[in-house]
């Protein structure tokens, strides 16, 4: 047993130190200068805040969200902080065609493209699954299937800059969580095609890199109003969230944990407890106050 013991926690902390350790590549804010970046989703939140980190790196940006007003304060505010330049084109995800026309819209303007920012969702209720199987397919095309709309769309341009796409997802797209039913599927599902994508990358000799973003609670105004009353649990900052995604990006990480010591652990944990882990999610929650 002692023997034992002496054998595994040293194995134990070396498993440890490799799955939390940081990328040994280092970060500088140049890396961005003049690179030609799509952000979805640009309009509030994470998108937001990724749009000013990247204009402050001198990037050249086209944002992109429904909301026509928000989107034009975003890009005033981007040009006042430094973008190489900054434009928007406004529509919603649920029209099929509209991932086609965000990236012909980056094509015409710059002719090409160096980093794909997928990060927009569609509102979903935080609720016992109501069974409305149509509000399922719904969510599907605007946080799943237009992601795939326009990394096909994207790709050809991602090749010949050796880019990169970066897909914002969820703790709820690696571990089931109670209330958010169509939201997590949509968010596994995305788990599921790009990291079977980068391994046909990786075979083919594409190179173009995919970080997959698996984020925790964050503190945007969506995400308190949905679920503060129900999750314990303190919120992390949007700003440093959003650049904490681009620096991952930016090294070409296939995932990022953020923040990585509680995302980290509960990952960890899903594949060696995961009835412990189930428990542990569900104590976190004022089941009471769901409305
Ligand atoms: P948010 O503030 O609600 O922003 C969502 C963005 O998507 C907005 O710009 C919104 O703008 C846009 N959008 C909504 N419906 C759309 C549609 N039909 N077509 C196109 N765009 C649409 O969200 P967030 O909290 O920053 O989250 C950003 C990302 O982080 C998401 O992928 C989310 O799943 C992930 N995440 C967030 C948290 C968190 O706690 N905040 C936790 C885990 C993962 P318009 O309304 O103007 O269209």
């Amino acid at each position: 047993m002692g023997l034992l013991l002496k054998i595994f926690i040293p194995l134990l902390g070396l498993a440890l130190a490799f799955y939390f350790y940081p990328a040994t590549e280092t970060f500088s804010e140049e890396m961005l200068r003049g690179k030609r970046v799509i952000v979805t989703g640009a309009s509030s939140g994470i998108g937001e805040q990724m749009a000013y980190h990247l204009a402050r790196m001198e990037a050249h940006l086209l944002l992109t969200a429904r909301t026509e007003a928000k989107l034009q304060k975003v890009v005033e505010q981007c040009l006042k902080l430094g973008a190489a330049s900054a434009r928007y084109v406004s529509g919603s995800m649920e029209d099929t065609a509209f991932p086609e026309v965000v990236v012909k819209e980056a094509e015409n303007t710059w002719g090409g493209l160096d980093m794909l920012i997928l990060n927009h969702i569609g509102y979903s209720q935080f609720n016992y699954f109501n069974g409305d199987v149509g509000d399922v397919r719904k969510l599907l095309e605007i946080n799943f299937l237009s992601y795939v709309a326009m990394t096909v769309s994207a790709l050809p341009m991602l090749k010949e800059s050796g880019g990169s796409i970066i897909v914002i997802s969820s703790m709820a797209g690696k571990i089931g969580s109670p209330f958010a039913a169509p939201y997590s599927a949509t968010k596994f599902a995305l788990d599921g095609f790009f990291s079977s994508l980068r391994h046909e990358f990786d075979i083919d000799k594409v190179n173009v890199s995919i970080t997959v973003c698996v984020l925790g609670y964050i503190d945007t105004e969506n995400a308190v109003r949905a679920v503060s009353h129900v999750i314990r649990n303190t919120p992390a900052p949007k700003e440093e969230c959003a650049l904490e995604i681009i620096k991952s990006g930016v090294l070409r990480q296939r995932e990022l944990h953020y923040p990585s010591w509680s995302v980290g652990s509960l990952v960890l944990l899903r594949d060696i407890a995961p009835n412990f882990l189930d428990s542990l999610i569900r104590s976190n929650y004022n089941v009471e106050n769901i409305r």
